[in-house]
C-alpha cells in the first residue's frame, strides 16, 4: 500500500490545510507541462494520495490500513474482489457493462485534459494587476489536418469489420453457461471508423505536442499562493476535442523592502535620534514613486506613520487599496566626536537632571503614547 503521507511530504498529523497546501506544491513540482511527460505517474500518484487524504471518509478508511482507491492491495479486500466479477456478469445480464447491448462505438473525438502552469510575479505586480507570461507544454490542435486526424481532409469511413457497430459480439462460457457478450472492434479499437490515410504530422490523432507562450493577467491585489483558470487554454483532446482549461499558480516573491499584511504594506526606517526628537521630512520609495514621510517631533521607536491608500489594491473593492506603514527605529549614536560629546552631555545637565530609571516585568509606556497597536490605529486613524 502507496504511503499517501510520503508521497505528499506531510506528517500523520497534518491538517486538512497544510494536506492542500502540500498537494498543491506537489502537483505543481510533477505535472508534467511543468516537469516534463516522465512525471505522469508520479503526478498520478500525487494526484490519487490528494484524492484519499482530502476526502475525510477515505482518509479514515486509510488510517484504518484500507487503501479506498485500491482495495486490492489491502488486507480484507478478497471479499469485494469477489462481489466485482458477480457485479460484472450482472452488468452483462442486464445490459450495462462496456460494450454491451445499447452502447455505440467511441467517439473520435474527446475532450481535453485541464493543464496547469506556473508563474512568480513581483510585489509591484500584485499591488497594480498587470500581465505575466509563461510557456506551457500541452498539445494543440494539428495544424495540418485541424483535427481531423485524416490525409487531405479526407472523412473516416465505416470500419468493415464492426459495420460501425464499435464492437464486436462474442460468446463467453461463464459459471452461468453460455453468453453473449461484445468487446471493442479490434480493427477500430471501438470507434466504428477508420482513418485510411492518417495525417503525417499527428498520426491521426488530430492534436500534437505544442509549446505556447500564454499571457495571464493578473488581478490588482491577488495574494501569494492563488490559481487563476483560463478557460479553454488547456490541452486539445483526441481528434481535435474541445480544450480543456489551464490552471495558473501564481506566487509572489518577496520584496526587499516592503511586507505585506492584507492589503497594508509595512517597512522599517531607521532614522537618528535628533530627528526622532525634533521631527523631520524624508522622501521614502513606494511603489507610486517618491512619498513624502513626515516625522513627528517626539517620535518614539516602533511609531508607526501610516501613508493611507498607498497600499495593496484591494482584490474585491478594485477602486480601494490599503495602507503604507512605516515603523520608526531611532538609532541611538555609538560614535561622538568631543563637540557631540560635549553637547550631548550639557543636553543631559538640562533635560536628565531628575531622571530615573524603572525596571518592570513589560515594556514600559512611553509618557503621553500608547501601546505599539493603539499607535498603529491612531497612525491608521
Ligand atoms: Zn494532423
Amino acid at each position: 500500500m502507496a504511503d499517501y503521507y510520503e508521497v505528499l511530504g506531510v506528517t500523520r498529523e497534518a491538517s486538512e490545510d497544510e494536506i492542500k497546501r502540500a498537494y498543491r506544491k506537489m502537483s505543481r513540482k510533477y505535472h508534467p507541462d511543468i516537469a516534463g511527460p516522465e512525471f505522469e505517474d508520479k503526478f498520478k500518484e500525487v494526484n490519487n494520495a490528494y484524492d484519499v487524504l482530502s476526502d475525510p471518509q477515505k482518509k479514515q478508511m486509510y488510517d484504518q490500513g484500507v487503501d479506498p482507491n485500491n482495495p486490492q492491495a489491502s488486507g480484507f479486500a478478497q471479499g469485494a474482489q469477489g462481489f466485482d466479477g458477480f457485479g460484472d456478469i450482472f452488468g452483462q445480464f442486464f445490459g450495462g457493462g462496456f460494450g454491451s447491448a445499447g452502447q455505440g462505438p467511441i467517439p473520435r473525438t474527446q475532450p481535453g485534459r485541464d493543464a496547469l502552469s506556473h508563474v512568480s510575479i513581483d510585489l509591484k505586480t500584485a499591488i497594480f494587476g498587470g500581465v505575466a507570461h509563461t510557456s506551457i507544454h500541452t498539445y494543440g490542435l494539428c495544424p495540418d489536418c485541424g483535427g481531423a486526424g485524416t490525409r487531405n481532409g479526407e472523412k473516416p469511413v465505416t470500419c468493415p469489420d464492426c459495420k460501425g457497430q464499435g464492437f464486436r459480439q462474442k460468446v463467453v462460457r461463464t459459471m452461468l453457461g453460455q453468453m453473449m457478450t461484445s468487446a471493442p472492434c479490434d480493427r477500430c479499437e471501438g470507434h466504428g471508423t477508420i482513418i485510411e490515410h492518417p495525417c503525417q504530422t499527428c498520426m491521426g490523432h488530430g492534436r500534437v505536442q505544442t509549446k505556447r507562450n500564454v499571457g495571464v493577467t493578473i488581478p490588482a491585489g491577488i495574494t501569494d499562493d492563488s490559481r487563476l483558470r483560463l478557460a479553454s487554454q488547456g490541452e486539445v483532446g483526441e481528434g481535435g476535442g474541445a480544450a480543456g482549461d489551464l490552471y495558473i499558480d501564481v506566487s509572489v516573491n518577496p520584496d526587499p523592502q516592503y511586507t505585506r499584511d492584507g492589503d497594508d504594506l509595512h517597512c522599517w526606517i531607521q532614522i537618528p535620534m535628533s530627528w526622532a526628537v525634533l521631527g523631520h521630512d524624508i522622501d521614502i520609495d513606494t511603489f507610486d514613486g517618491k512619498k513624502t514621510l513626515s516625522i513627528p517631533t517626539g517620535c518614539q521607536s516602533e511609531d508607526a506613520i501610516a501613508l493611507k491608500g498607498l497600499g495593496v489594491t484591494k482584490l474585491r473593492a478594485q477602486s480601494e487599496r490599503g495602507n503604507l506603514v512605516a515603523h520608526m527605529v531611532v538609532d541611538t549614536p555609538t560614535k561622538l566626536s568631543d563637540r557631540e560629546e560635549k553637547l550631548m552631555m550639557e543636553f543631559a545637565k538640562l533635560h536628565d537632571a531628575d531622571a530615573h530609571h524603572t525596571t518592570g516585568r513589560s515594556r514600559p509606556k512611553p509618557k503621553g503614547r500608547k501601546g505599539l497597536f493603539g499607535r498603529i490605529k491612531d497612525a491608521l486613524g
